[in-house]
């Protein structure tokens, strides 16, 4: 979907709405009561009403936009400015272009769409060829630990930490000089509480493959993970090694980093998920051009969300 076939497609509310319904039939609506798969559609109130019990559910029902109240047409132009650019938008740029005029329903509404997008890419596991480590991510302070001395190096409370873990093959050809030697597949990124074994142990647990064959560094957080996978390769980590045998998931730390500070400066630990779940989801689908917006709007009609309703206390304009 390029900018002009998004005018002319979504002109108003109305043209949303009957997207939304169409995107929702070619899905399949289930009765909720009944299990039933037949349903009338109620124009004049907007939901679809079972053929066999009678109940309704609504077109937002079940979908990522449930109990929200924003108008159709916002949800529809949000995921095509988010998909319309590698980079991203920070949500005041959104607030601004919908014309909005309050930040916080427009900021829960985009990190609703990033939750779903993590939800999506939760139901693949990676596998073949796994390259794992540990990126530091800079975060503001939480507010309980504001009072504590503020550690130094990756310890810090500024720092959250993500586990990263990216398919990555061995190239047929010969590389291209100041490029990695290994071809990219699918990336996943993980935001963890402690980098204790056990945690990244689950973390590998739940993303991979127990066909994969892994490589990572030497570090003590890495020791169980060869129970779970085919293979565990470890290497020392040094600069030579790490451009030749870690190359992706460290050019995919790298790169998220900066479109993090390009983007929102300054991130709260608890929101930094959602932003990588966005920067994974357009990294894993590089090649979909045009066809991500429809990929976009199937996975906020196939989940609900999981995010709470709270009062963003702003300190920047992420
Ligand atoms: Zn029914």
């Amino acid at each position: 979907m390029n900018l002009l076939n998004f005018m002319s497609n979504f002109a108003d509310e109305e043209s949303c709405v009957t997207y939304l319904k169409e995107q929702r039939e070619r899905r399949g609506v289930v009765c909720k009561h009944c299990g039933c798969t037949e349903h009338r559609w109620d124009a004049h109130k907007r939901c679809f009403e079972c053929r066999n019990c009678h109940s309704r559910q609504s077109l937002r029902s079940g979908t990522v936009m449930q109990n929200s109240k924003l108008p159709f047409r916002y949800w529809i132009a949000t995921m095509f400015l988010l998909m319309s650019t590698k980079k991203s938008f920070s949500t005041e740029e959104i607030r601004r272009q919908l014309g909005h005029k309050r930040y916080q329903p427009v900021w829960e509404m985009v990190c609703k769409l990033r939750d779903v997008m993590g939800k999506r890419d939760a139901q693949y596991s990676l596998d073949g060829q796994v390259e794992l480590d540990d990126g530091f991510f800079t975060t503001e302070r939480p507010e309980e630990e504001k009072d504590t001395p503020l550690k130094r190096g990756r310890g810090s409370q500024k720092k959250s930490k993500v586990v990263v873990m990216v398919e990555s093959a061995p190239s047929q050809r010969h590389p291209r000089k100041g490029k990695p030697s290994k071809v990219v597949g699918h990336l996943k990124m993980q935001v963890i509480p402690d980098l204790k074994t056990q945690t990244v142990t689950d973390v590998a647990k739940k993303h991979l493959e127990p066909s994969v064959e892994l490589t990572t560094d030497d570090s003590t957080s890495y020791h169980k993970l060869g129970e779970h996978v085919q293979k565990h390769q470890t290497v020392i980590s040094d600069k030579k090694n790490v451009e030749k045998i870690l190359p992706w998931v460290h050019i995919a730390i790298s790169n998220a980093k900066r479109l993090l500070l390009d983007m929102h400066h300054r991130n709260k630990h608890e929101y930094l998920q959602y932003y990588l779940n966005e920067f994974c989801y357009k990294f894993n689908r590089r090649y979909f051009g045009e066809k991500l917006f429809d990929r976009v709007v199937l996975a906020a009609i196939s989940y609900n969300t999981d995010f709470k309703s709270r009062t963003y206390r702003r300190t920047t304009c992420g």
